[in-house]
């Protein structure tokens, strides 16, 4: 309890909601992802799940977010630009642009990029399915690993970088 008041103080960008919700997932073992660039909550790894690409060059899982066996896929765009991704039910996404079908690595799913809606960085994409009999549409996110941290992270440093200050 104590480090959160310490995390609080060096940390007072960060809202009393936001503070009550790492409270809350910190006793269920889970951990908020925050976008790296500017510690904007974004997603809670409670959601996060496996949904295998086919196009995966390399599936891996390790233990992170406060999660065991979390599978992360290393992805590669038609530019040869590669990206470790973990996949998400939920995220607090801005979607940009219209969906694209092409290039996608989930088959069936259309893209869109999923910028942090508190800074603009992108955070990965969002994949949507087209509509089902249900006339609902299938959603989650891929999550670029280099663009989020785990908040245990930040917990655990003595100095917050620049960019988590406002
Ligand atoms: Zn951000």
């Amino acid at each position: 309890m104590f480090k959160y008041f310490i995390f609080l103080i060096l940390n007072t960008s960060f809202s009393l909601s936001t503070f009550a919700k790492q409270f809350i997932s910190q006793i269920y073992f889970l951990e908020l992802l925050l976008c790296r660039k500017c510690g904007a909550d974004v997603a809670d790894s409670y959601y996060l799940f496996n949904k295998p690409s086919p196009g995966a060059r390399k599936t891996d899982k390790q233990n992170m977010f406060g999660k065991q066996n979390v599978t992360i896929q290393t992805l590669v765009n038609p530019f040869g630009v590669k990206f470790e991704i973990v996949t998400i039910e939920k995220a607090r996404c801005d979607n940009i642009g219209p969906p694209q079908g092409a290039d996608s690595w989930f088959p069936g799913y259309a893209w869109r990029i999923c910028a942090c809606p508190h800074c603009g960085q992108q955070l990965g994409w969002t994949f949507e399915s087209g509509k089902n009999e249900n006339n609902s549409i299938n959603s989650f996110h891929g999550l670029i690993l280099n663009n989020v941290l785990g908040e245990n992270f930040t917990d655990s440093l003595i100095m917050m970088p620049k960019v988590y200050k406002m």
